[in-house]
């Protein structure tokens, strides 16, 4: 598969816009800055004096057209898509390759939570954003209880499906209201620098999507610890694996794909 992802959640990245500047403690240490100011310096179409301000990749824009077997793809890996530089005519571009290319899911992640869910009201509509973009995952991500409002933005965007990222998980989150969330991420951080995440802060999140009797109430999907332990124990999270997706309704007349994430754990999904 082209642009494979090593993000486990995801199966590609689409990059049309790279490059972002930190706005909140989860961005200290990232890693789109990391490999845009080292590897990528110069090189595919980022800056040499630059690297890691907003650029625009036209070469990239139509890359999800040409990929014909469905698939989940992440939406501007290396930058944020409502970063205060991205102009709303460059979102309206993106949005109407997502809305062509529906036979993929698009998973649009930001710390700009307010922009995002005032861009889809007031550019793209709720009547439209619910039916022609119901392929459209929209996410925001929270470090800590300080920015808990980003989700409160998240829920009232019109979104079929609304995810948040709680990575990198550098407090405790236990103030974040996960009414109206479909699905929840949890990964600790990683690179040289990495603040360490822990138990009893996953162990809330954990809680909070589980119903009284233990049941499964919001898909937990459980990343990884970051740089703090081991390899082989880095993926589990109480002795298990924990990737569960959002349910959709599925349709039968599109193609089913499957994604395998590590050894035997295979998700199957129907696309909407
Ligand atoms: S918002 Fe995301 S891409 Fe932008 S600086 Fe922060 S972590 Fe990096």
């Amino acid at each position: 598969m082209a642009n494979k992802s090593l993000i486990d959640w995801t199966d590609s990245t689409w990059n049309y816009i790279t490059g972002c500047n930190k706005i909140s403690e989860g961005c200290a240490n990232c890693y789109a800055e990391r490999v845009a100011t080292t590897r990528l310096r110069g090189r595919c179409g980022y800056p040499e004096d630059n690297p890691f301000k907003v650029t625009l990749h036209p070469d990239k824009l139509e890359q999800p057209l040409n990929w014909k077997r469905p698939r989940m793809i992440f939406v501007c890996s290396m930058s944020d898509l409502f970063n205060e530089n991205v102009p709303d005519e460059e979102i309206s571009k993106v949005f109407e390759i997502m809305r062509r290319a529906d036979h993929h899911i698009f998973q649009v992640l930001t710390k700009r939570a307010e922009r995002m869910q005032q861009f889809i009201s007031n550019v793209i509509t709720k009547e439209k954003m619910l039916s022609q973009f119901n392929h459209v995952w929209c996410g925001v991500s929270i470090e800590n209880n300080k920015h808990k409002y980003r989700a409160d933005f998240l829920r009232i965007t019109h979104a079929v499906i609304k995810f948040i990222s709680f990575e990198p998980l550098i407090g405790p989150v236990n103030e974040v209201d996960l009414s109206g969330i479909n699905w929840v991420i949890v990964g600790g951080e990683t690179g040289g620098n990495a603040r360490q995440m822990q138990e009893h802060w996953v162990d809330d999140v954990f809680g909070r999507c589980h119903d009284y009797e233990g049941n499964l109430k919001v898909p937990f999907f459980f990343k990884q610890w970051g740089v703090h332990k081991p390899r082989n124990y880095n993926k589990l999270y109480r002795g298990e694996y924990h990737q569960h997706l959002p349910a959709f309704e599925p349709n039968p007349e599109r193609e089913t794909i499957t994604k395998a994430v590590d050894e035997g754990c295979a998700k199957t999904l129907q696309m909407l």
